[in-house]
């Protein structure tokens, strides 16, 4: 991952995709406010008490108060981590269609320390670097043409005349697709506390990752008071 000088609040992931925070409402002062309309008051500045009251919204899991925060990232990643993303119900999408637009030739190609085995059994798999140096080059040198050999069918097949509709029906899951993603915190939490985490696959972590990296410029005690309760959603 890198932060892309040229676009403020955009993170790279992966060789062709991104994180981009565009959009927020609201701050952990907020997040107190709403909290303090239950007693009809309302603070003017965050102080070490409002920091006190985030902590102890976080402790008890007062959830609706951190709703009150709202973020809209563009997310570029591959089908198979926006399968995976959009599994959390807890928020909106929007996505690029491929009946719509010719969808450009950009696929996963992991990087080599990103090419593992599977160990384990089921509910206690680890995933290990592959020992073999010369599987780790032929699973990239297979991925990468596998795919390109899709795009290649699916160029054709637009060239042919056929709808853009049937002719993505080639193109794999390592494609990579463009998406809104309107989020509060409270869902957002839910999403990293998965996400962010060793048991998900690491494609997708990377993402959660820069989602919080982004996330934490907008409410960092929210996010402090979150790793201090161990990262469990309200
Ligand atoms: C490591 C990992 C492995 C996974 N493996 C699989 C798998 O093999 N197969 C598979 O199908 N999925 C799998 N999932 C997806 C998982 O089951 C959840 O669908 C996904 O993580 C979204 O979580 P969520 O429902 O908490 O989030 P959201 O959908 O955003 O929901 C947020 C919260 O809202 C509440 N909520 C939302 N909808 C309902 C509802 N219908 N009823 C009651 N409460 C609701 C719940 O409290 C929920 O936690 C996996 C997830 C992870 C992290």
């Amino acid at each position: 991952m890198s932060n892309d000088p040229a676009v403020a609040n955009l993170i790279n992931v992966h060789n062709h995709g991104h994180v981009h925070l565009e959009d927020s409402m609201g701050s952990d002062l907020h997040i107190v406010n709403n909290a303090r309309v239950s007693f009809d008051q309302e603070s003017e500045e965050f102080t070490a008490k409002e920091r006190g009251l985030l902590n102890f919204l976080m402790r008890e899991r007062h959830g609706s108060p951190w709703e009150s925060v709202v973020f809209r990232f563009d997310v570029k990643a591959p089908i198979f981590v926006i399968r995976e993303w959009q599994r959390h119900r807890m928020g909106s999408f929007n996505e690029q269609s491929a009946r719509y637009s010719v969808v450009p030739d950009h696929y996963y190609v992991p990087e080599t320390d990103y090419v593992r085995q599977q160990l384990g059994k089921p509910g206690a798999y680890h995933f290990d670097p592959i020992d073999d140096p010369a599987v780790a080059k032929s699973t990239i040198e297979l991925i990468e043409s596998t795919q390109r050999d899709a795009f290649d069918a699916y160029h054709r097949m637009l060239e042919n005349g056929v709808a853009k509709e049937l002719a993505r029906t080639v193109l794999p899951v390592g494609m990579f697709s463009r998406m809104k993603w309107t989020v509060n915190l409270r869902a957002l939490f839910n999403f990293v506390s998965l996400r962010h985490h060793e048991h998900a696959q690491r494609e997708i972590r990377d993402y959660a990752a820069a989602v919080e990296d982004l996330a934490k410029t907008v409410v960092p005690v929210a996010f402090e008071v979150f790793e201090a309760n161990g990262r469990v959603c309200p």
